[in-house]
């Protein structure tokens, strides 16, 4: 067994399990592997009944009382209820279609009860808890137990057992990192890193095990990184571009007038582009701060040369939403180019004619997804590559891009507030323009956060807008029912929507696992009003712009990080129009919901990001991905930042010392086995 080796040779794992597998994107030993638990539950002191509180996870200790247990039918379910009692507090405990276990509880029995305590007007609750004899308790007590993100038919169970057989059979004894490296940041072995995480005994433990990870991820993407950017620094390009009228015309013929910071990085880019040397440059700029008119400006400049350009965007929905509104600026202002849609999800014919197209040079704007560096496209002259959404992409992909021409000019945007310090390690090469300033007359957007019971006026405030002729995004964390308990998912959310709004409202929903052609025309339904509401997981997080939205309703916000959930806000308030943001937090635990209040004190990205790094410190494990989209395998550019600066400084000093010294001795063997598992994909 290697870290390639199929899942199906792993023992216990059959044709049907591989499929669940699958649908968690684990396919090989090394995805099972780093498959790390969502969250490890501590098994704490419980608690009494008047010291529990409610709106999370408690447990207590408990005795069951002397009166009546209550076992009825309701509907399909069998409803089996009694009351936990101490002073005058009570607590409903309800169990479904588990009858039997009126034969486990007696009076005057102690029990520990574990699960979520709900509180309504005064009434506490708790559904289905987890039940244990005090003796079997206390062997648990103080002990992680991981919890996996799951898919309906896959218990935490199977997946514990899994990794154990993994670790059984896989040789992972030889230490990569030289020893001083070992020693002086104090890390565990990788063997132990691994094995801490998925069978964690304490937190201290847990935490210097991923931290292992952390440094080895960083420590690899940084070498690459730096490597990288000694080859393409100073390219000489074929023939400098001219500046063109055609953009002046352009800017003036827009309802708007660009802010200055626009105006600014306007000015760096064509400067760049007119220059002797391939421009490097990535745009930074919040959410909603106009990053797409910069690239058409640029990509107008390459076409009127003569030249071609190409603009690549994550999602095919993405990618189309660029080309339809670059069609429409063409038409209304008379442009004298020749965008083409280039994206996986047309057929074969569609394609080939692209392609040709393209070959020929009879498309001069070129938009699209991966689809532009698959192999069989060649360009007539390509000058300029523009990638949207850069941290989506790996520096191979821009790279792959960028040898489909000559010394092409390079030009990526991003919405991810980064501080300087980690953009410059992360983005090594590239020249920095900030988009620090919004585009006048927007009005901020107004921001709840709330629990749950405040969803029937949510649904109320929605159909008001939808009424004014506005539409209305409704995000959850799952896709479909099953995968975890306790969170919405878009399948059955919609539904219900669907049904609340009846004739009232059109509810549609999206998510990634769709195919290519019904999300973009789920998409294109909704950006032309054809529905009102749509129901997603965050597949629309990055880009997508249909300014007539005005409401923004997160279900479950308190699964994801803030910085997250200020892209997902940033769908909204594009436009004239007065925008609302609804975060609606499941969890009502104090760190969580100081957490979400801090979406109402502020809708600038970078202050959330820093914030969020300062409230979660380092005891958060894997929790919430702070920036879902830099999917590095373990370690968070936010949460992990020290680890990164450090890794960064390191690896220069190895790169430097490498030719000299052996610092490293397995530097190569570290570079293809750690090296790979970063995947560049996505950063
Ligand atoms: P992002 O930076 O998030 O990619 P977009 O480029 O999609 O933002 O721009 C968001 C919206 O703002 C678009 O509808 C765009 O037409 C509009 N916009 C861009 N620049 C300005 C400006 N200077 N003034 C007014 N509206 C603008
Ligand atoms: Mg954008």
């Amino acid at each position: 067994m290697n870290w390639n080796s199929d899942l199906i040779g792993v023992k216990g794992i059959g044709e049907k399990t591989v499929k669940l597998f699958h649908k968690l994107d684990i396919y090989t030993v090394r995805d099972l592997l780093y498959y790390f638990p969502r969250d490890y539950e501590k098994f704490e002191e419980p608690k009494s009944i008047l010291e529990c509180k409610s709106g999370g996870i408690v447990t207590i200790r408990a005795k069951i009382p002397n009166q009546n247990m209550e076992l009825r039918k309701a509907g399909r379910l069998v409803l089996f209820k009694f009351y936990l009692l101490e002073g005058d507090k009570r607590i409903e405990i309800t169990y479904f279609n588990m009858a039997f276990l009126k034969n486990t509880f007696f009076p005057g029995q102690e029990f520990i009860f574990r699960g979520r305590l709900e509180e309504k007007k005064g009434r506490f609750s708790m559904d289905q808890p987890k039940f244990y004899k005090p003796e079997e308790y206390s062997k648990f007590l103080n002990t992680l137990q991981p919890v996996y993100s799951l898919t309906k038919g896959l218990t935490s169970n199977f997946i514990q057992k899994a990794e154990k057989e993994v670790l059984k059979n896989l040789s992972l004894e030889q230490e990569l990192l030289p020893e001083y490296m070992v020693e002086k940041y104090q890390l565990c072995s990788r063997r132990e890193a691994f094995e801490t995480l998925h069978f964690p005994k304490f937190e201290e433990e847990v935490l210097n095990a991923r931290k292992r990870l952390v440094f080895e991820e960083f420590l690899a993407f940084c070498i690459n990184v730096k490597t990288q950017k000694n080859t393409d620094m100073n390219l000489p390009v074929s023939s400098p571009l001219l500046k063109t009228a055609a953009t002046t015309r352009l800017l003036e013929q827009l309802p708007y007038k660009l802010t200055n910071a626009q105006l600014k990085a306007w000015e760096q880019i064509e400067n760049d582009m007119a220059g002797n040397y391939a421009m490097n440059r990535m745009v930074q700029g919040d959410v909603g701060s106009g990053k797409t008119i910069l690239a058409i400006l640029a990509l107008l400049m390459a076409a009127y040369n003569g030249r071609q350009g190409a603009l690549m965007a994550p999602t095919e929905v993405l990618a189309k939403q660029h080309y339809d509104s670059i069609m429409e600026m063409t038409e209304k202002f008379h442009l004298d180019i020749k965008p083409i849609l280039l994206v996986g999800s047309m057929t074969a014919k569609e394609k080939r004619r692209a392609y040709e197209r393209i070959e020929l040079g009879l498309a001069n704007v070129i938009i699209g997804t991966h689809a532009l560096i698959q192999g069989g496209v060649n360009y007539h002259d390509l000058a300029l590559v523009i990638t949207d959404e850069q941290h989506r992409f790996g520096v191979r992909q821009r790279q792959t891009l960028q040898e489909k021409g000559d010394n092409t000019h390079i030009l990526v945007m991003s919405a991810t507030p980064i501080p300087r310090t980690l953009a410059i390690i992360l983005f090594g090469d590239l020249h920095l323009s900030i988009l620090d300033e919004m585009p006048v007359g927007r009005l901020p957007i107004k921001n709840c956060v709330v629990n749950t019971s405040f969803r029937e006026k949510a649904y109320q405030f929605m159909q008001k807008e939808i009424d004014a002729g506005h539409q209305v995004y409704c995000i959850c964390p799952m896709v479909e029912a099953g995968e975890m308990e306790n969170l919405e998912n878009v399948e059955e959310y919609a539904e219900k929507l669907q049904e609340y709004f009846g004739e009232k409202a059109r509810v549609a929903y999206l998510h990634g696992k769709m195919r290519p052609a019904l999300k973009n025309q789920i998409m294109e339904d909704f950006a032309d009003r054809r529905t009102d509401i749509l129901v997603s997981t965050t597949v629309i997080e990055v880009g997508i712009n249909v300014p007539n939205a005005t409401v923004m309703m997160v279900e479950n916000a308190e699964r994801f990080g803030l910085a997250q959930l200020h892209q997902l806000r940033g769908r909204v308030g594009r436009g004239k129009d007065q925008s609302y943001c609804i975060f609606i937090n499941g969890n009502q635990n104090n760190k969580t919901t100081e957490r979400l209040e801090l979406l109402n004190k502020s809708n600038d990205g970078f202050f959330l990001a820093n914030e969020d790094m300062r409230l979660r410190g380092p005891g958060d494990i894997f929790g919430i991905r702070q920036s879902g989209e830099f999917a590095f395998r373990v370690g968070d550019i936010y949460n992990d930042s020290e680890i990164l600066l450090e890794t960064a400084a390191l690896a220069d000093e190895i790169l430097l010392a490498e030719s000299t010294k052996n610092l490293f001795p397995l530097l190569e063997t570290f570079r293809a086995e750690v090296g790979n598992e970063v995947d560049f994909r996505s950063i």
